[in-house]
């Protein structure tokens, strides 16, 4: 336990004996058993990967430490990336524990404050882009010719190969891979590197087969099942606020040869799927990660057959990055009391 993803897997990872193994405690994130949804939307087996669980609250440290690693190999001391603020998070903290410089460019207005104030704290240079990500992200891809840095978004390829090992866990943990892959697609990093590894699984005999893979975009931020890039996406999902992703033909693939499906979901059904996913399953995740639960909903109310599968919804990151979100959402209404017994009893519609 604790020994890091470049560790635990390092078979299967782009490593020499120069790569630093370095480790903040990433991956190794729990697999948990839906308690009530399951049984709502008919699956054979439910399970939550929780990888809010992941030191930065977000999948993005299990790529962050590869592409970290490698930077350091290659005698970089500045790690740049965009973001959405996940992957500025992931940057800063392992640009900290590193000693290195970190440099974030994020669109104005439009980072989750918890994910910000992650970055500030770890200590990055952030600069704020009155853009949206896709302008940011085709900056910092322009900025490596000019200044010595390292880019650490997903279009460095080392940060796919960390973000792999959520699928041997998914593996390692059910035995085989899981008949559907429910996950939340925005970069459309994530939904290449877990058929990366589900596949890299099968052709070593690790796994006897392969999922479907099912990606969800928000409806107002969905290139791929549109056919054409969005020029202003829009949804209340910042995490996957992504008019023009990086790895579009790569998901397609993946889709493709799994013979999945990329889907778009309303922000009403990611809310809706948000709230059940902490007032039935006590898991408390952002708005991007819900798009998963509410996509197998959508699957399961379009008449889907799910009931001898085994299914999967990637939870890709905590609740408590955007904790405003949460009080906006919610019906319930905080209640007031004096300090006696007596008053919080009546409250609580006991009288003494
Ligand atoms: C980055 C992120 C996503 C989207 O992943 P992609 O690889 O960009 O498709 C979804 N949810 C959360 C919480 C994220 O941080």
């Amino acid at each position: 336990m604790g020994e890091g993803v470049l560790r635990h897997y390092a078979e299967h990872l782009p490593l020499t004996p120069q790569t630093p193994m370095i480790t903040m405690g990433e991956g190794e994130t729990p697999l948990v058993r839906s308690s009530h949804l399951e049984k709502e939307v008919g699956c054979g087996a439910l399970y939550f990967k929780l990888e809010g669980c992941n030191p930065t609250g977000s999948f993005k440290d299990r790529g962050m430490v590869v592409a970290v690693a490698k930077a350091m190999e290659e005698g970089k001391t500045t790690i740049l990336c965009a973001s959405t603020g996940n992957t500025s998070a992931s940057a800063a903290a392992y640009g900290a524990y590193c000693g290195l410089n970190t440099v974030v460019l994020v669109p104005k207005g439009s980072v989750a404050q918890g994910k910000l104030s992650q970055a500030v704290a770890y200590g990055a240079r952030v600069v704020i882009v009155d853009g949206n990500f896709d302008q940011a992200l085709t900056l910092v891809r322009q900025l490596p010719e000019y200044l010595p840095m390292s880019l650490v978004n997903s279009v460095n390829p080392y940060r796919l190969q960390g973000q792999k090992t959520a699928a041997f866990e998914v593996m390692d943990s059910l035995g085989d891979a899981p008949d559907y892959l429910c996950i939340p697609v925005g970069n459309a990093g994530n939904i290449t590197a877990y058929w990366m590894g589900f596949q890299e699984y099968a052709d070593s005999g690790k796994a006897t087969k392969r999922p479907k893979m099912m990606g969800f975009q928000a409806a107002g931020a969905a290139p791929i099942v549109l056919g054409h890039a969005v020029e202003s996406p829009e949804t209340v999902a910042s995490a996957i606020r992504i008019g023009n992703p990086a790895s579009w033909q790569l998901a397609e693939r993946a889709r493709d040869e799994s013979g999945g499906a990329i889907d778009s979901v309303s922000d009403e059904q990611i809310l809706e799927a948000y709230g059940l996913m902490a007032s039935r399953e006590g898991i408390f995740c952002e708005p991007a990660s819900a798009a998963s639960m509410a996509g197998l909903m959508k699957l399961a109310s379009q008449g889907a057959d799910l009931k001898d599968k085994t299914v999967v919804c990637v939870i890709t990151g905590t609740g408590l990055k955007d904790p405003d979100l949460a009080m906006q959402q919610t019906t319930t209404v905080l209640q007031e009391t004096a300090p006696d017994l007596e008053s919080v009893l009546s409250i609580l519609g006991r009288s003494v």
